[in-house]
């Protein structure tokens, strides 16, 4: 197995996204995605080279920030098999660590000490038919074995937010794990998504993206 990562970049961050929002957070962005969503706010990953970094690099790298959550994300950084071996080393460091992934991979091989935030993809993506479904079964095994997983949609339109509710109830998604209510900047109106989540009494979380507030218009690196 290679332990070599394309890696789009490294930063250190505030968390924007999950239920750990707000946490100082080192990230480390791998290159690539199987998936086009319309809205996609990382397209610079689609198809750059990135850098070649072995994931020993990686690790001294977030050597500098003891005992900080670290995010692995993408692209889609499952594509990547030495992702597996870097979530060993980082969990073996002492620290949190979470993975976001589109849904649209298996999670089958993902660390159960990982917390994997796995996104649901709404129709308005574009990518509705990627959603690989025995995923839902696999957090369902997760969460036996302790994981602390969380489940995302991000919405483009009211008509995605009903379409998520539908998808919220049918797989009883809450029993499984936090669900998080993501609108897209420009698209959905948290304050109707507000009214929605209250409307349906959903508990579901309403997350409005951290980092486009601290920093508007930072393309990278937040
Ligand atoms: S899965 Fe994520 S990185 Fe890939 S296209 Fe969709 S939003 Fe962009």
């Amino acid at each position: 197995m290679t332990d070599t990562l394309r890696v789009s970049e490294l930063f250190y961050s505030i968390q924007g996204e999950s239920t750990r929002a707000g946490l100082p957070c080192a990230f480390v962005r791998l290159c690539g995605c199987n998936l086009r969503c319309v809205y996609c706010d990382s397209r610079y990953t689609w198809d750059e080279e990135g850098r070649l970094l072995r994931m020993a690099e990686v690790c001294s790298w977030l050597e500098r920030y003891p005992g900080v959550l670290a995010e692995i994300t993408g692209g889609e950084p499952l594509l990547q098999e030495a992702v597996y071996p870097l979530m060993d080393a980082l969990l073996a460091q002492g620290r949190e660590v979470l993975i976001e992934t589109s849904g649209s991979l298996s999670i089958a091989q993902v660390p159960a000490a990982a917390g994997v935030i796995l996104d649901i993809k709404c129709p308005d993506s574009g990518m509705e038919e990627r959603n690989d479904w025995g995923n839902i079964e696999l957090l369902r095994q997760r969460k036996a074995a302790g994981s602390r997983d969380e489940i995302k949609f991000v919405l483009s339109s009211e008509e995605d937010a009903a379409w998520a509710v539908r998808i919220v109830r049918q797989h009883e998604l809450n029993a499984l794990a936090p669900v998080l209510f993501s609108p897209v900047i420009g698209k959905a109106a948290p304050q109707r998504l507000a009214e929605l989540i209250l409307q349906e009494r959903l508990p579901v979380r309403l997350q409005l993206q951290l980092h486009t507030q601290i920093w508007p218009g930072a393309q990278r690196g937040v």
